[in-house]
């Protein structure tokens, strides 16, 4: 196959002088190449965005936003090769692969939309003769660093505000992803953004952190791993730049003894081993109350034991493989971990009878006390632990004994316990009666403590991470009418 990714500076598609292979993860098959830029290329891409800023900053924001509107309809026409791109390089199996497509253009629709509105605020000033308002101006350039595992929806759900807020952007996606990124590039190109608006550079580390110290960089958009993801915003810290970093997570999923659940269990199954347990969003923790808990975990074994591995583009196959082999050994690490600290209910290690790709077994744990390695570390595989506990406040208090903070779930047909939790779980977004993962374009999407710093991404305020808020107050001199008070 030829999936070459290139960089994308100023309007030009241009090759590395250092490449590496980018292969597909459940056969090993070679896709294509991908450039390995260093912090020199980073240096021309942002300088060429720093050129573009004045001209993209000055286009009136509904044109801007016109531009986004052509750019939906690319990737509607293109939705196709483009989630099959991503089956192929991420490993998602192609059902999925065409959600991620779908819930990208609706992202990059809803931030369409937002060019007409972009609002500040108009109020009367204390001062007669004196006219105030506020609107928003954009940062310059932005630089945006995405992981491998939505790398469709992360660099689009990031591009598009920041583009309609008037930006220009460098995007530096994940090393294991890049055709996606490179294909986002051309259909950007193909939607008539002018040159070094929008720039692509590949590569890891080095271009990401001459991203961040770079001067004319004015604000930084990250998703990754907390590891990573606490170093940009300490840097950013010290940089005195404006970021925001969207991390690990570690989702609950609390079955309370009056829950549906056949509903709880299907719900839990898909956030656990879905996309390979390859969500920021997965479930990856099952916190159930000890009076149904058997009969809980009956039911998800029987869910993940159905699941059929195999290739991402192939009928009938239910979990493709993890992204790269250092990630599968991770997975398997820790059900070697799970199995020395809890009780195997099944799976464990790689997936007997794949010859080629890299498949760890769906794998469940029970009886998972809240402070094992497997229930507090991000796994980011299709590995579920069962916590047993014996009241809502228990479930809560597990729920919240992790550093992370993303998404949780909730199974109970009883309105006020549902309200207790939804009030006391420290996430930033809280499902009932649904499953952990999900995040609709125009609510806001993101996390609290080690998961997240800095605004919420998506929802009606994205953009204004992306935008400075400038105060105006005009003293015109004339009062508006007379008073007989003053
Ligand atoms: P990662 O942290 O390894 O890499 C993320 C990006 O950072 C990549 O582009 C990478 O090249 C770059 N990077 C690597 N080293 C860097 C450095 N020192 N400084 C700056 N950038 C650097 O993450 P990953 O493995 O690509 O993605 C998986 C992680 O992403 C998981 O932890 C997952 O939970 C998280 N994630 C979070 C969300 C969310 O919204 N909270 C969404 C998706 C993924």
């Amino acid at each position: 196959m030829d999936l070459n990714a290139r960089n994308l500076i100023n309007g030009e598609w241009r090759d590395a002088a250092v490449t590496a292979e980018n292969t597909c993860p459940a056969d090993g098959a070679r896709l294509g190449t991908t450039p390995v830029s260093g912090a020199d290329t980073m240096v021309e891409a942002i300088e060429a965005a720093h050129a573009a800023f004045p001209g993209w900053s000055g286009t009136p924001a509904p044109k801007r936003g016109e531009l986004l509107f052509r750019l939906v309809r690319i990737l509607e026409r293109e939705a196709e090769p483009l989630s099959r791109a991503l089956a192929l390089e991420e490993g998602k199996v192609i059902g999925e692969a065409r959600g991620e497509v779908q819930k990208a253009i609706r992202y990059v629709e809803f931030a369409a939309g937002d060019a007409r509105r972009l609002a500040g605020i108009t109020v009367p000033s204390e001062l007669s003769g004196t006219f105030a308002f506020t609107f928003w101006r954009p940062h310059g350039v932005v630089g945006l660093i995405t992981p491998w595992n939505f790398p469709v929806c992360i660099p689009l759900w990031k591009m598009a505000p920041a583009l309609v807020a008037g930006n220009t952007v460098v995007l530096k996606p994940a090393p294991e992803t890049p055709y996606t990124a490179h294909l986002i590039g051309m259909y950007c190109e193909e939607a008539g953004f002018p040159k070094g608006v929008v720039n692509v550079v590949h590569g890891d580390a080095a271009p990401a952190l001459a991203l961040i110290d770079h001067p004319h960089v004015r604000a930084v958009s990250f998703t990754g791993s907390t590891e990573v993801g606490l170093k940009v915003s300490a840097r950013c810290a010290q940089l005195n730049k404006p970021v925001q970093c969207e991390m690990g997570g570690k989702n609950p999923l609390l079955v309370l003894d009056d829950a549906d659940l056949d509903k709880a269990a299907a719900a839990c199954a898909q956030g656990a081993f879905g996309s390979t347990g390859q969500r920021c969003t997965a479930t990856s923790r099952a916190i159930v109350m000890e009076g149904v808990a058997d009969a809980f975990v009956a039911k998800v074994a029987a869910l993940g034991r159905a699941l059929r591995a195999g290739h991402p583009l192939e009928e009938g196959v239910t979990m493709g493989p993890s992204v790269s082999e250092r990630q599968m050994e991770k997975v398997v690490s820790y059900t070697d971990i799970g199995a020395a600290e809890a009780k195997l209910v099944f799976g464990g290690g790689r997936i007997d009878g794949l010859p080629r790709g890299w498949f760890p077994a769906p794998t469940m744990f029970d009886h998972v006390a809240p402070t094992a390695r497997v229930a507090t570390e991000e796994i980011f595989g299709p590995v579920l632990s069962v916590i047993r506990v014996a009241s809502v406040d228990d479930a809560i208090d597990a729920a919240n004994a992790v550093q992370f903070g993303l998404t949780a779930s909730v199974y109970t047909n009883d309105l006020s316990r549902a309200f207790a939790v939804i009030e006391r779980l420290d996430t930033g977004m809280t499902q009932v009666n649904a499953p952990t993962m999900g995040g609709e374009a125009h609510l806001p999407f993101g996390g609290v403590k080690n998961t997240g710093v800095g605004p919420r991404e998506m929802g009606p305020d994205a953009w204004k991470f992306y935008a400075e808020q400038k105060t105006v107050y005009i003293n015109h001199g004339g009062a508006r009418r007379t008073s007989s008070f003053y």
